[in-house]
């Protein structure tokens, strides 16, 4: 009989797509274009045996400025699941937040509770797939993603390859660690000690997260 994990058991890897997963081609809905970061497919392999679940996290903001559709934007969303999936790594989920505060298409142009740094998205994921946000971890190359993640209540390394330019400090803005390459921020990931003690204002957080992004749009 196959024993279901327990869902405190469930972690995983959540990856920003540009500039982290795949080289960064800005506003890029060209599958011809793809490329994945060198490390990717080997990273995880390695992140997937070590029983992380995978997800991508992705802004979109391409779609409310009026560069390219959803529609425009979901085969590249199936491209990326298929080739990895040729490479027997199975994404949990690829959530995309499509808004921006001045998007030129009025259906997306608002602030919402999944544009990273928010952290919607891993919020939405958690609660879909009974991840363990403490037991996880986000995997970036700018200083949003870092925030989301420990906004999200998880650990964070920010892949420092040229992304981020800002360098803005904030409360939420310092990884765990920081690395110069995708299989190092896998080898962290693998040798780090096991699960942070939750403290009780995540908890709240997370909480007040769900329900903002229950109310936001967050096409999967
Ligand atoms: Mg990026
Ligand atoms: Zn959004």
């Amino acid at each position: 009989m196959k024993i279901l994990p327990k869902h405190q058991d469930i972690k995983a890897v959540f990856l920003d797509k540009d500039g982290t997963l795949v080289e960064d081609v800005p506003y890029n809905v060209d599958i011809r274009q793809v490329r994945f970061a060198e490390g990717a497919i080997e990273g995880m392999t390695l992140l997937q045996d070590a029983g992380f679940r995978l997800f991508v996290i992705s802004n979109q903001s391409g779609i409310a400025l009026n560069y390219f559709s959803e529609s425009d934007f979901r085969p590249m969303r199936q491209y990326i699941c298929d080739s990895l999936d040729s490479f027997g790594i199975r994404l949990s989920g690829f959530y995309y937040c499509p808004h921006h505060p001045s998007g030129s298409r009025a259906e997306y142009a608002t602030v919402c509770p999944c544009r990273k740094p928010a952290p919607g998205m891993l919020l939405r994921a958690a609660e879909e797939h009974s991840i363990d946000l403490h037991n996880s971890w986000m995997i970036g190359d700018i200083l949003h993603d870092v925030e989301a993640g420990n906004r999200a209540g998880c650990r964070t390394v920010l892949l420092d390859v040229g992304g981020e330019t800002e360098w803005l400090p904030g409360a939420f803005r310092t990884p765990d660690y920081a690395v110069t390459s995708l299989s190092e921020a896998v080898r962290k990931i693998i040798a780090a000690p096991g699960q942070v003690p939750v403290p009780a204002p995540c908890n709240l957080v997370k909480k007040a997260g769900v329900l903002a992004a229950t109310a936001g749009r967050l096409a999967l």
